[in-house]
């Protein structure tokens, strides 16, 4: 009946918008016409309605998302609306995946691996660990207890349409898809995690895997998916997995009319995995029996995600709020506002 299958979709996906605060660069910027500008900040979230406001920047320009969270929520807020619901689908047999997507620097990192910046090596406070922290909260409910499940963790990126394991000093993997469409990415290492502190080491490794040789963080960050997985198993049989992704910077689709050929191609790979991912989780939503998961290696590796019936997905789309950033950031909420 309808009632009841609105209800689902609804809860199928969910789309949230975080704002983070100004930064130093941002502050210390001249206004150049004070009139026309009245701030730094052009970006307004108005949180009891949901609502992103970019009228400053241009006319008419409000989106609404299922949240919206402004420059003082912190990491908690938005997991719990977020990541935390969808930790119970994994416990029921199923499927979650929860991406983080926007421009370079505007939080995507801070959000799902918690705090990298400076000497701050903050990883407890990301989504990726507060899920890791209530999975083995769960583990022990009394239900779930009896189950005897064990739980694995995974760590690897795609950069420019190839896999690499985090987890394994950055072993390239194959993508592999059998005569059933099962998509397998061969080798991978699953690391065997009991506790939330075993879980934050391997985010450490991963996270200085990923970066190591690289002259800055983010110039190679913003090129690559991280892709960091909980996997429940029971009797070694896949139970349900949690795929938290950390999504490469969206305004790299620009390169394509870079000089550099190698910058050309990797930007045109990824507009080609963001547009397929949109297209992915479009059709998770509407119960599309056909997934364009093909399309790309990310959508391809997460394929299990976005079919069967219990497979739960959200979106944390993260903006800056400076007036130099307006035309990512309308990009991004243009973006997420497709993908529902
Ligand atoms: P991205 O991964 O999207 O490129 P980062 O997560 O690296 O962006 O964020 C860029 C900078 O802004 C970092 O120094 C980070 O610590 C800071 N930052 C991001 N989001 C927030 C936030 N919500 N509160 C405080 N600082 C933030
Ligand atoms: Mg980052």
């Amino acid at each position: 009946d309808l009632v009841s299958t609105d209800l689902i979709e609804e809860h199928k996906i969910c789309v949230c918008v975080r704002k983070r605060p100004l930064n130093k660069k941002e502050l210390t910027v001249r206004d150049l016409d004070v009139l026309t500008i009245p701030s730094k900040d052009v970006v307004m979230v108005h949180e009891p309605k949901q609502k992103v406001d970019l009228t400053r920047y241009l006319e008419n320009q409000t989106f609404r998302f299922d949240f919206a969270f402004d420059e003082s929520s912190t990491n908690e807020m938005v997991y719990r609306f977020t990541a935390r619901p969808l930790v119970e689908t994994i416990f029921e047999r199923g499927m979650a995946t929860c991406f983080a997507y926007g421009q370079t620097g505007s939080g995507k990192t801070h959000t799902m691996g918690g705090d990298f910046s400076g000497k701050n090596q903050d990883c407890a406070k990301g989504v990726y660990a507060l899920a890791a922290r209530d999975v083995f909260l769960m583990l022990k409910k009394p239900n779930y207890k009896k189950l005897d499940l064990q739980v694995y963790a995974t760590f690897f990126e795609i950069y420019s349409g190839k896999v690499f394991d985090l987890l394994n000093h950055k072993a390239k993997l194959r993508v592999l898809e059998d005569g059933k469409q099962q998509v397998q990415v061969v080798g991978l290492q699953e690391r065997d995690v009991r506790c939330t502190e075993d879980v934050l080491k391997l985010i450490e490794v991963g996270n200085s895997c990923r970066t190591s040789g690289q002259t800055s963080a983010n110039a190679h960050s913003s090129r690559s998916h991280a892709v960091f997985q909980i996997i429940l198993r029971r009797k070694g049989k896949m139970h349900g997995k949690f795929s938290l992704i950390d999504l490469a910077g969206n305004e790299r689709g620009a390169d394509t009319s870079s000089a550099d050929r190698q910058t050309r191609l990797e930007g045109a790979e990824i507009n080609k995995s963001l547009l397929a991912l949109k297209e992915c989780i479009r059709a998770l939503g509407r119960n599309k029996p056909h997934t364009p998961f093909r399309a790309s290696k990310l959508t391809q590796v997460l394929r299990d995600s976005f079919i069967g019936e219990n497979s739960r997905t959200c979106m944390i789309a993260t903006i800056s709020p400076g007036m130099a950033s307006c035309e990512n950031t309308l990009n991004t909420l243009r973006y997420a506002n497709r993908v529902k």
